[in-house]
C-alpha cells in the first residue's frame, strides 16, 4: 500500500534512472509528485475536421494514417518520418524530426489524435511534430492537458503518467487540513478535488476552482508562518530599556520633528522598552526625515548604556550619515566612529578596539560592520538604512554580533500595502506619512530628447541663480552595446564641459571609481565647488545636498518608477523650488504611461502601487533577497485578492488559536513550509 511518503520508484515506469531525474525537480515521494504543479495547460478538448483547419492555428484532429509512414535520413543527425493522415473531410501531411521510432509505432489504418500547429496552405495542410495519441486514450489529447516544467530525462508523458498513478494511489489519503469554516467562508473546494483538477482538469471551471484552493492554501500557510515568526521573536526576552529623557536630544536638533517622526520614534522606543527585541521597519518617502528617527533611537540606546550601529548600503551614504550625525551626537556626549571598507590598517585597528572595549558608542559603516573581526562590547541597536539593498542574511549576521539587538530597518522604497505583509511579513511597520514643513512640490516634466537644448538652457539659468544640478545617465556598461555613448557618464561629462558648459564646473561620479575618488567628488559637490554632477544611479539612495535644485535623468524610460522617484528625491531638499526633468523617447505605451505617472504623482506609496500594477511584484521581491519560502503556485500579480482573504483568514484563526494547538495539521504544514528558511528569517 502506498501513501504520501512512499518513494516515487513505487510508480510503474520509474526506476533508478528516472527517479534520479525526478529528484532534480525536487520530486522524491508521492507527495512531492502530486504537488508538482503544471506551469501551464493546453485545452485539447475539441477535435476539428481537417477541412476546417486554418494554417497558423493550433488544433487537434482525429485522423487515420493513410499509408505506412516513411523514414528518410537526410544527413547524420537529421531523420524525417513522414505520413499522411485523413478524415472524411480531408488530408494533412505530417512530418516528425528525429523520432525514427514513430515509423513503426504509428500504424497504417489506425486512427490517432494529432495536436499541433497547422502549417502549409488551405489546399495542402501540414503539421510538424504534432503530439500523437491513439484515439480514445485521452492522456495528452481530448482534454485540458497539463504542461509541466521538465528536466533532462523527464518528458511530459512520463510526468502525466506518473502523476496519474500518484493521484490514483494516494489522492484519497490527502486529508483536509484547512479548518472547515475557512473552506466554507472562502468557498474552497476539497483538497482531493483540488489536486485532481490542478493536474487533470475536468473543465476550465474545475481548473479555476482547484487553483483557487491551492493558491489560497499556500498564501494562508505563508501568512500563518510569518505571524508565527513574529510571535516567536516576541517570546525572546531581552532586558527592557529604561525610559530616557529625550529632551536634550530634541533640543539639540536644528528643527522640531514632525508629528509622524515623533510617532515613529515613540513606537520604536516603546518596542525597546517592551523587553522583547524590536524588529521594526520604518517606511517613509524620500526626504521624510528617517535619519532623525534613527538618531533618536541611537541616543536612546546609548543613554541605556549600550552601543548602536548604522549600516548603509554604500560608502557615500555611510560617510554622509557620519558627517551629518556625528556633530549632533558628539555634542550630546556620544562617541561616533566610521567604519567602511576603505578604513584600513592602524585606523581600522583602533576603531575595532574602541568597539570591543566600548569607548565608541555608535558606529556608522557599510558591510564592513558585519565582517568577521568586528566585535562589540554590547551591541544594543542595529539600524539598516535603505534596507532593500540588504538581504535578510546580512541583517541576521549583524544581529548575531549582539545578544538579540534591537533592529530598526529604514526603507525609502515604499512597498504597496498589499505586498508589505509578505515582503516584510516578519517586521512591525511604522510609516512616516508626513514631510517636514516648507517642502515644495518638485515640478516634474517628461520630455523627448528633442528638448535637450532647452534643458541645458534651463540648467544654466538655475546655476546662474547659485543652485546646482544632477544629471543621471544609465550605468557605465562593460559591454559595448550602449547605443548612444554620450550617455556614458565620463564621456557625457566631458562633452558637457567642452561643448555645452565650458564656463561651468562639471564633475562625474560612478560606481566603479575608487572610494577615495568618489568621496572627493561628493564633497566637492556638497560644498558647492561643482555646478553639475553627472552620475550613474550611485546617487540614487539617500544623498542629501540641499542646494541642488535640478535632477535631469537621461534615458528615463529605462528606470523603474520607484527608482525614478528615489532619484527625484535628491532635489527639493532645501527651500528653493526644485525640478525633475525626465528625458526619454519611450518606445512602448507602458513606458510612456510610467513616465506620465511619475510626472503627475509625488506620493511614493501611490507610485509603488502603480509600479506594482504596471510591472508586477517582481521588482519589489528583487529588491529584497527576502529568504521567504518560494511560492509554488500563487502569483502575486494576479492573486492579490486571494492574498488578502488568506491573510484575513490566518489572522482570524490565530486570534482563536494563537499556538495552533487545536489545528495540529495546519501547524505541521506551516512548519514544513518554513523549515529551510527558519534560521535566516528572524
Ligand atoms: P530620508 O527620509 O530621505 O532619509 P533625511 O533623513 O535624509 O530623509 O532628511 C531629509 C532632510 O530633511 C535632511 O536635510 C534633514 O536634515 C531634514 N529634516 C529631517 N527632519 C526634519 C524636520 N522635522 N524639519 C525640518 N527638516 C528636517
Ligand atoms: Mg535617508
Amino acid at each position: 500500500m502506498a501513501d504520501l511518503n512512499t518513494d516515487v520508484r513505487y510508480i510503474k515506469g520509474i526506476g533508478e534512472q528516472k527517479a534520479k531525474a525526478l529528484g532534480k525537480l525536487g520530486i522524491f515521494t508521492l507527495r512531492d509528485l502530486i504537488s508538482y504543479f503544471p506551469r501551464a495547460y493546453e485545452d485539447r478538448t475539441t477535435l476539428r475536421p481537417i477541412s476546417a483547419l486554418i494554417p497558423g492555428e493550433t488544433a487537434c484532429v482525429q485522423a487515420m494514417v493513410a499509408a505506412p509512414p516513411t523514414l528518410s535520413r537526410i544527413r547524420r543527425g537529421l531523420e524525417l518520418v513522414k505520413l499522411r493522415a485523413v478524415d472524411e473531410t480531408g488530408a494533412v501531411d505530417i512530418t516528425y524530426f528525429n523520432q525514427a521510432y514513430l515509423k513503426n509505432s504509428l500504424k497504417m489504418g489506425q486512427t490517432y489524435v494529432f495536436c499541433g500547429r497547422v502549417e502549409g496552405t488551405l489546399l495542402h495542410r501540414t503539421m510538424t511534430n504534432p503530439v500523437a495519441e491513439p484515439e480514445g486514450r485521452r492522456e495528452r489529447t481530448g482534454r485540458i492537458v497539463p504542461i509541466y516544467p521538465l528536466t533532462a530525462g523527464v518528458s511530459q508523458l512520463l510526468l502525466i503518467r506518473a502523476v496519474r498513478q500518484g493521484l490514483d494511489a494516494c489522492a484519497g489519503k490527502l486529508s483536509e487540513f484547512l479548518p472547515e469554516e475557512v473552506c466554507r467562508e472562502n468557498g474552497l473546494c476539497p483538497i482531493g478535488c483540488a489536486y485532481e483538477n490542478v493536474h487533470f482538469p475536468a473543465s476550465q471551471e474545475a481548473l479555476e476552482e482547484a487553483r483557487r484552493r491551492l493558491v489560497f492554501e499556500e498564501l494562508f500557510l505563508l501568512a500563518l508562518g510569518l505571524s508565527g515568526l513574529r510571535s516567536r521573536r516576541q517570546s525572546l526576552l531581552v532586558t527592557p530599556c529604561r525610559p530616557v529623557d529625550m529632551e536634550p536630544f530634541y533640543r539639540a536638533l536644528p528643527f522640531s520633528l514632525t508629528g509622524a517622526q515623533r510617532r515613529c520614534v515613540e513606537e520604536a522606543l516603546a518596542d525597546m522598552c517592551s523587553g522583547r527585541p524590536m524588529n521594526r521597519l520604518c517606511q517613509g518617502d524620500v526626504g521624510s526625515g528617517k535619519t532623525m528617527v534613527a538618531a533618536a533611537c541611537v541616543y536612546f540606546t546609548v543613554q541605556n548604556g549600550a552601543q548602536a550601529a548604522l549600516m548603509a548600503p554604500t560608502e557615500i551614504l555611510a560617510e554622509q550619515h557620519y558627517r551629518s550625525l556625528s556633530p549632533l551626537l558628539e555634542s550630546l556626549g556620544i562617541r561616533c566612529v566610521l567604519l567602511t571598507g576603505s578604513v584600513k590598517g592602524k585606523a581600522r585597528q583602533s576603531i575595532l578596539e574602541q568597539l570591543s572595549d566600548g569607548t565608541a558608542h555608535f558606529v556608522i559603516g557599510t558591510h564592513a560592520l558585519i565582517s568577521g573581526d568586528v566585535a562589540y562590547k554590547d551591541l544594543g541597536l542595529v539600524v539598516t538604512d535603505e534596507q532593500h539593498r540588504f538581504g535578510v542574511a546580512q541583517r541576521a549576521a549583524l544581529s548575531s554580533k549582539g545578544r538579540s539587538p534591537h533592529i530598526l530597518v529604514m526603507s525609502a522604497t515604499p512597498i504597496p500595502r498589499t505586498l508589505a505583509l509578505i515582503i516584510y511579513g516578519d517586521l512591525d511597520v511604522s510609516v512616516i506619512d508626513e514631510l517636514p514643513p516648507g517642502r515644495q512640490k518638485i515640478d516634474t516634466f517628461a520630455v523627448g530628447t528633442g528638448y535637450r537644448e532647452r534643458i541645458y538652457a534651463f540648467l544654466r539659468k538655475e546655476i546662474a541663480q547659485g543652485h546646482q544640478a544632477y544629471i543621471v545617465c544609465p550605468q557605465v556598461s562593460e559591454n559595448e552595446e550602449m547605443p548612444d555613448d554620450r550617455k556614458a557618464v565620463t564621456e557625457y561629462a566631458q562633452m558637457l564641459q567642452q561643448e555645452v558648459f565650458p564656463d561651468l564646473r562639471i564633475a562625474f561620479i560612478h560606481g566603479k571609481m575608487k572610494p577615495k575618488e568618489k568621496e572627493a567628488v561628493m564633497s566637492g559637490f556638497t560644498s558647492g565647488k561643482t555646478d553639475i554632477l553627472v552620475s550613474t544611479t550611485v546617487i540614487e539612495v539617500g544623498v542629501d545636498v540641499p542646494n541642488a535644485t535640478v535632477m535631469a535623468v537621461e534615458n528615463a524610460d529605462r528606470f523603474g518608477l520607484s527608482q525614478l522617484h528615489q532619484l527625484r528625491g535628491r532635489v527639493g531638499r532645501g527651500s528653493a523650488k526644485s525640478y525633475c526633468v525626465l528625458i526619454a523617447d519611450p518606445k512602448t505605451e507602458e513606458a510612456r504611461q510610467r513616465l506620465r505617472v511619475i510626472a503627475k504623482t509625488s506620493d511614493g506609496f501611490r507610485i509603488a502601487e502603480e509600479d506594482l500594477r504596471l510591472r508586477g511584484p517582481g521588482d519589489f521581491f528583487g529588491q529584497r533577497q527576502h529568504g521567504l519560502p518560494s511560492l509554488k503556485i500563487a502569483d502575486l500579480s494576479c492573486d492579490m485578492a486571494l492574498l488578502l482573504k488568506a491573510q484575513a483568514a490566518a489572522e482570524e484563526l490565530l486570534r482563536a488559536d494563537p499556538e495552533l494547538t487545536r489545528h495540529g495539521a495546519v501547524k505541521r504544514r506551516v512548519q514544513e513550509l518554513f523549515t529551510q528558511n527558519a534560521d535566516t528569517l528572524n
